[in-house]
């Protein structure tokens, strides 16, 4: 019984691992990854509830499309307290 939870979990260590790699080589927010002009979100439901971390977005200038990391924008009372002119 202690080998089949061994195996368990060193299975469910690697599914971790691979799924943080994987994630971790997405591009990042709206610039396309291949001319870096801002790209358009594609809405959808079902991914949107299912993986919120991940977003589908469409360059228009070259094409691209695939699927990026979500960027959360930063909280408007942040750039409030921000300085307009650093010291
Ligand atoms: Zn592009």
């Amino acid at each position: 019984m202690l080998v089949v939870v061994v195996l368990l979990v060193t299975v469910l260590m690697r599914v971790a691992i691979i799924t943080a790699v994987a994630y971790l080589l997405l591009p990042r927010g709206s610039p396309c990854p291949h001319c870096g002009a801002d790209m358009a979100a594609v809405r959808n439901r079902l991914f949107d509830r299912l993986l919120p971390v991940l977003q589908r977005r469409w360059c228009l200038e070259c094409g691209w499309n695939g699927i990026v990391r979500r960027i959360r924008p930063a909280p408007s009372h942040h750039a409030a307290r921000r300085p307009l002119i650093p010291s």
